[in-house]
């Protein structure tokens, strides 16, 4: 597990700001953690290689993100959730699943769960502006913006990183919340297994003709997916799955051509669409560390686990371990122990672990189901799907993943 590159020592001539907690990364998963431990008393920088002020607005990623019902209460709790415009805020109440050309669909319904919605969904700039407006607002963390962490370790003192102004601090906790492909991570030498699948995801939102009824589709079409999310008005939030090799020629088109496409592929079901912003792409490579901690070290958000998008966990997962994290050092803050030890760090691991690899491992073997284009995997689909309406447990667990709150 990478114990020279734990054990490096800090540098003799160390000189010292010296925190209780530093925090590589301030996106969502980086910012509420700091949140999460507003009124510890913990003194806690985070530092962000963006600047301030692209926090504080930050542009639009076109990332509509799915939020479970948890999700939702936790950034209701972190005091984000008011810092959301609540006419930004959609809700999916009915799910769709397809498979090819068939009409037959897998159909995922809110009444069933007695739940007025699955889940709500937003756009991922709201959501980064919101956790930093919340930040702010708690005042429990200083900001270290437009500042790189080039190097980082630990010894069983403290952990410690230096900056790209080779300024360097020091604490009893290092949290790493860098994203999937963590700088941190890897200069503590937790190995990480990554799936590339070769695939990318274009990204857009379209207006459209029809109403969606709150309704996401999730299409398996034979050489591409093809999700529609649920928007306010007549918009929806449009994903579209594909090899990248591909990828380019799709963000090449004409804006015609893109929505005489899209509208073609979609079958017409929401009539004409049009795009009303601009395309993102995103290539797919999903992330999953080999554990969650080392000496005075914690892994949160993407940086521990990050999703394909399909099933759209990747925040509400790292918005779980940030939580879970928090609690832990709040236990061990509580009982004046020291917050940067081994015990509290692996029952953080040890309940991340539980509740992210079921999902990450689902996900990835749905993702491989669907992008297989053979004919006895296109069978298996439709097989699947019709199970899946008839079997109502499996169903209803899916459902209850997203509609659950924490206890
Ligand atoms: C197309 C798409 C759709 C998605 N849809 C959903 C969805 O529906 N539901 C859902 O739950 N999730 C979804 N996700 C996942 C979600 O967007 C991510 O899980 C989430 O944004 C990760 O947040 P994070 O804070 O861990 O990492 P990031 O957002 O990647 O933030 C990491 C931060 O660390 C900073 N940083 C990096 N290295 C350094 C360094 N060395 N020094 C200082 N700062 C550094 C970066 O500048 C950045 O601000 C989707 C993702 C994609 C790509």
């Amino acid at each position: 597990m990478g114990e020279d590159a734990m054990d490096r020592k800090m540098p003799p001539d160390f000189p010292t700001e010296v925190y209780d907690i530093i925090v590589v990364g301030a996106g969502p998963a980086g910012l509420s953690f700091v949140r999460a431990l507003a009124g510890c008393g913990l003194k806690i920088a985070i530092v962000e290689k963006l600047p301030r002020d692209v926090l504080a607005d930050p542009p639009v990623d076109g990332r509509d993100i799915a939020l479970t019902h948890r999700s939702e209460q936790t950034m209701g709790e972190l005091g984000i959730w008011s810092h959301i415009p609540p006419e930004e805020i959609a809700v999916i109440r009915h799910a769709r699943v397809i498979n090819g050309t068939s009409p037959y669909a897998l159909h995922f319904d809110h009444r069933e769960m007695g739940k007025d919605y699955l889940g709500p969904i937003m756009a991922n700039h709201l959501i980064r502006r919101a956790a930093f407006r919340a930040f702010e607002a708690a005042g429990n963390g200083e900001l270290i913006p437009d500042r790189t962490v080039v190097a980082a370790g630990s010894d069983e003192r403290a952990a410690w990183v230096v900056l790209d102004d080779g300024r360097r601090l020091r604490a009893s906790l290092l949290v790493a919340a860098d994203s999937r492909f963590s700088e941190t991570r890897r200069q503590f030498g937790i190995p990480a297994r990554m799936r590339d699948f070769g695939r990318s995801c274009i990204v857009c939102r379209m207006d459209h003709a029809q109403d969606h009824d709150d309704t996401a589709f999730e299409c398996f079409h034979y050489d591409r997916t093809l999700a529609v999310l649920p928007l306010a008005g007549r918009q929806s939030s449009v994903v579209i799955t594909l090899p990248s090799d591909r990828a380019a020629e799709v963000m090449a088109m004409g804006e015609d051509e893109f929505n005489r496409d899209i509208t073609a592929r979609f079958g017409q079901r929401l009539g004409a669409m049009g795009l009303s912003g601009g395309r993102h792409i995103y290539p797919l490579v999903a992330v999953y560390a080999d554990r969650f901690f080392a000496r005075r070290f914690a892994l949160v958000g993407d940086a521990a686990v990050g999703m394909h998008p399909v099933t759209a966990h990747g925040f509400n997962l790292g918005l779980r371990g940030a939580v879970t994290l928090a609690h832990q050092i709040r236990a061990a803050r509580g009982r004046g122990g020291d917050i940067g030890a081994a015990p509290g760090l692996r029952r953080y691991h040890v309940a991340h672990n539980r509740a992210a690899r079921p999902i990450y491992l689902g996900t990835n073997v749905l993702v491989g189901l669907y992008t297989d284009d053979r004919p006895a995997a296109r069978v298996a689909r439709n097989g699947l799907l019709r199970l899946g309406n008839i079997f109502k447990p499996a169903r209803r667990r899916i459902m209850r993943q997203l509609t659950d709150k924490a206890a």
